[in-house]
């Protein structure tokens, strides 16, 4: 009922459009870089200024020659776009159906007036309502005529399925004499409030006019934003979807962690509650919360860490066997090998989880009854010390290497961060992310394996025929560890070399490496 009488709406408001009767002439734009300012870098553009937002406007003056810009709208969006813009120097005119109760709301400076004045002067107008009450305006269209819309609006999921048009092209078949630009849809009111230094900078632009895409271009320059030119209005129903996705490089990294956390935690479940209790008629069932829960978080870190890894081995092996980097990798490895930074960032999420169940053991009531019942026993078997130098060494030695593998996978999680990232050249990067990511991933299989120590040859650790999970997560680090050994061999180094430089096993293009005088080449007929 609802999609039908919003088609029956928009059908409706389409047919509205034509009996607006507008003058398709548009008018050209005028500049909207901020006044008395040439376009300098976004960084030195001043955050909300107090002095602009004060209630008391005696306080502050906007320079005479500022532009006008109109805003319909007087909800949260309007609100922060008016209060960044007046930041920003602009002369702000809010269009409201009911100016008295909502002016007290914004900035002093920003006028807020009703719709008809408000849209009669500025050249560029932000439609900040939603779409459904975009036929409400159309009794402005003939002040409208000529000038920049700027539509804002974000669909719902079920508005984005439901039309086939995007809003900012309904909003230009509603008004056919505007020219309509997409913007400012992808900054929340919030970011526009906070500033851009406290946000996401980009702001993403489409529109079908080069001249009105390149002054809202200005206008999000001059408010410290860093513009993006999406194409044409077409592009629209692209953008509009981008605030709709919930984190889409992580869905697939995050189900897989999952589904690691899962079959790792049964299998645990299986040897160290349900082995006991079937077997020995223990209950063991109080560790499910935190000592399987500990159990299982290591596994899936240290898996993960293996498949941050396993995608460069595969993609050196591919590029060794066809020799030439030149052909596509299979898609899944693409795909693969453009999550590695999400699979890396989980990896030490649960390394860190693992971390602070593990300070948490001791403090279990079970624990304290365990080590009692111990020393009760010692007592009654008149033992006075107990000490086995072998599991004192053991044990010192598989803490201090989780530490530092803990320690480099934090160091590799903080040097991902976008603006740490930005200040290392490729190389230091590369040093980090590879050379030191492999040692975070040998220290993690040291850890691993001083904690297994004899365990993997003992029969008693065979639960249910279940070898230990440890021995299980060494799997797939071995491989890579044996790869990246191989790769080191100078043949194969030196072939992996060539290849990435762009020598082809059975292609044209062929050189030599510098001082590889041993062997004759052809040259390249590039
Ligand atoms: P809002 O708080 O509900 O404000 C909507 C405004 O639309 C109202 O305050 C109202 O102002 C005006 N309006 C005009 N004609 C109307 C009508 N016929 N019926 C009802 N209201 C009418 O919404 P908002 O959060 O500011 O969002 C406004 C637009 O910005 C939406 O398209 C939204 O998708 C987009 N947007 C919002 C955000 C955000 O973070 N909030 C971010 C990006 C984009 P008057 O009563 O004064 O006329």
């Amino acid at each position: 009922m609802a999609a039908e009488a919003r088609r029956q709406q928009d059908s409706c408001s389409i047919i509205l459009s034509e009996s607006c009767g507008n003058s398709p002439e548009k008018k050209g734009s005028a500049a909207y870089s901020r006044p008395g300012t040439a376009m300098s870098g976004e960084m030195d553009k001043p955050l909300i200024s107090r002095r602009l937002v004060d209630s008391d406007g005696s306080l502050a003056e906007v320079p005479k020659e500022a532009p006008k810009v109109g805003i319909l709208g007087s909800g949260d969006f309007a609100r922060s776009l008016a209060t960044r813009l007046v930041g920003s120097g602009f002369s702000v005119v809010v269009g409201s159906r009911n100016p008295k109760r909502t002016a007290g709301l914004f900035p002093s400076l920003a006028h807020v007036t009703f719709q008809e004045e408000a849209v009669s002067s500025p050249e560029v107008i932000f439609v900040a309502v939603f779409r459904e009450h975009y036929s409400s305006l159309c009794s402005l269209a003939d002040q409208l005529a000529g000038k920049i819309l700027v539509d804002v609006s974000n669909p719902t999921e079920k508005e984005h399925l439901q039309h086939r048009q995007s809003n900012a092209e309904y909003l230009a078949s509603l008004f056919p004499a505007c020219t309509v630009v997409k913007a400012f849809n992808v900054i929340s009111a919030w970011a526009l409030q906070a500033g851009p230094r406290d946000g996401n900078r980009q702001v993403l632009i489409c529109g079908d006019q080069l001249e009105a895409k390149r002054t809202i271009s200005e206008m999000a320059r001059a408010m410290g934003f860093t513009p993006l030119d999406m194409g044409s209005l077409a592009s629209a129903r692209e953008v509009e979807a981008i605030p709709l996705r919930l984190l889409p490089s992580w869905k697939v990294p995050t189900l897989l962690a999952l589904g690691l956390f899962v079959c790792f935690y049964a299998y645990n479940f299986v040897r160290d509650v349900l082995q006991p209790y079937v077997r020995k008629d223990e209950n063991k069932f109080y560790k499910m919360p935190l000592s399987v829960v500990n159990t299982t978080l290591p596994c899936v870190a240290y898996v993960m860490l293996s498949l941050v890894y396993l995608p460069g081995v595969l993609a050196a092996a591919l590029q060794l066997r066809r020799g030439t980097k030149y052909q596509r990798f299979p898609d899944w490895l693409d795909h693969w090998l453009q999550h590695r930074k999400q699979i890396g960032l989980l990896s030490f999420f649960f390394a860190m989880l693992h971390a602070l169940y593990s300070f948490c053991l001791p403090l279990r009531r079970s624990h304290r009854y365990d080590l009692v019942n111990l020393a009760v026993k010692q007592v009654l078997a008149n033992k006075s010390r107990l000490w086995v130098e072998e599991e004192v060494w053991r044990m010192e030695i598989y803490l201090s290497l989780g530490v530092l593998a803990l320690g480099m996978l934090s160091l590799l999680a903080v040097t991902s961060l976008p603006s740490i990232a930005n200040s290392l050249n490729w190389k230091e990067f590369s040093f980090v992310q590879s050379t030191l990511g492999f040692v975070a991933l040998m220290l993690s299989t040291m850890h691993t394996l001083t904690y297994g120590w004899t365990r993997a040859f003992e029969e008693n650790h065979y639960k249910f025929y279940l070898p230990p999970t440890f021995t299980l997560t060494l799997l797939l680090p071995c491989v890579i560890i044996l790869a990246k050994g191989l790769f080191l061999l100078p043949c194969i180094s030196r072939r992996l070399t060539k290849i990435r430089r762009g020598w082809e096993k059975d292609g044209a293009v062929k050189f030599m490496l510098p001082g590889d005088h041993t062997q004759q080449e052809k040259t390249s007929h590039v």
